[in-house]
């Protein structure tokens, strides 16, 4: 096997989806997003996955992956789009049937006049100052956008992760300000606002990192391994370096497997000479720089020479490589690069 093996477990995330949806009552619909290639993983074989697990309702960023989940699933499940309705766009939202989550007044007019008759929803901005109409918009357009062909309003939590933030309270408050009394359902809440309880779920939730059993969701099961072939395997002597730069030098003899994976893969380089890969239970230390296509990986301790170690499976999971990258495990996950193989099993 060339190739390093994305290996996806989609009874897993069908687990987690389950779990999701038993943490919120029988009045929230639990939804999946599946954004950025599925979080990585593929978005058509993800969705379809998640449909088979009971999702009806799919988020997406862009119409383009809008496109691509519709296609994978045919005609029946909803497909909201966060980035709204862009310029340039009308076509895919009335190819795909998608729903576009209309984010300014300019948004608005456009998706008026270019698709007429066409269903939409509607974000607003509780104070991340990311996406959504402010209150001052929403004030001058909802008498006329609820009237419409409107099927959900939206907000999304900056601080859901962190339970004690008073920042979820306050956009709790500023939701219920803007929306209180509309009878169109209702979302707040992404895998963290989930974990916040009954007041955040409203109508529809929107999890997608706890899908992948991912903080803050991290009791859930991880469908994930990342499997990479060993090309060659070396001895290398005492005062021998190793790598691009010669960033490690050998200190005792030692058995050293190169393996076809890199930061072109996503292997983020500033694991170098941090991170850890496993053969089985055994940790197996990155040596030196992590190349664009190669790693280089002290095998010493194996006793053998491996055909592949991984780098996430059950030993390490996409937060515990995130740590040691110094950076979260949907950067990981997201990142996961386009030449693996991804192999799924149910
Ligand atoms: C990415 C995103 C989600 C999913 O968030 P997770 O933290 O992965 O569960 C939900 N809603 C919006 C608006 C998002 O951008």
């Amino acid at each position: 096997m060339a190739k390093a093996q994305l290996l996806i477990d989609l009874s897993a995330l069908q687990a987690n989806w389950r779990a999701l949806d038993a943490l919120s009552g029988p009045g929230t619909e639990t939804g999946a997003t599946v954004k950025a290639d599925g979080y990585g993983l593929g978005a058509g074989r993800v969705a379809q996955a998640l449909a088979a697990a009971g999702a009806r309702r799919f988020f997406v960023a862009l119409a383009e992956e809008g496109a691509a989940i519709r296609a994978a699933l045919g005609a029946g499940p909803a497909i909201h789009v966060f980035g709204g309705h862009m310029a340039g766009d009308a076509a895919t939202i009335a190819g795909a049937d998608l729903i576009p989550m209309l984010n300014s007044a300019e948004q608005a007019a456009r998706h008026l006049s270019s698709l007429p008759g066409h269903a939409y929803g509607v974000q607003l901005d509780t104070g991340m100052n990311r996406l959504g109409m402010e209150a001052s918009d929403w004030a001058a357009l909802r008498g006329d956008l609820l009237a419409g062909l409107c099927t959900m309003v939206m907000s999304h939590l900056a601080c859901a992760d962190e339970p004690d933030h008073p920042m979820n309270a306050r956009q709790l408050a500023a939701f219920h300000a803007m929306t209180d009394g509309i009878t169109i359902p209702r979302s707040l809440s992404a895998t963290g606002g989930i974990l916040l309880g009954r007041a955040y779920h409203f109508d529809i939730t929107r999890p997608g990192i706890g899908l992948h059993g991912c903080r803050p969701f991290d009791t859930g099961a991880k469908p994930v391994r990342l499997s990479l072939p060993v090309v060659q395997v070396r001895d290398v002597g005492p005062g021998e370096t190793v790598g691009y730069s010669n960033t490690f030098t050998a200190n005792a003899p030692l058995r050293v497997a190169t393996v076809a994976a890199g930061y072109a893969d996503g292997i983020l380089r500033t694991l170098s000479g941090k991170a850890t890969l496993w053969h089985g239970a055994t940790p197996c230390p990155l040596l030196g720089r992590v190349s664009m296509d190669l790693l280089t990986v002290d095998v010493t301790g194996l006793g053998h020479d491996p055909e592949t170690l991984d780098l996430l499976g059950p030993h390490q999971d996409a937060d515990q490589l995130a740590d040691v990258a110094g950076t979260i495990g949907y950067e990981i996950l997201t990142g996961l690069g386009a030449r693996y193989a991804r192999v799924y099993s149910d």
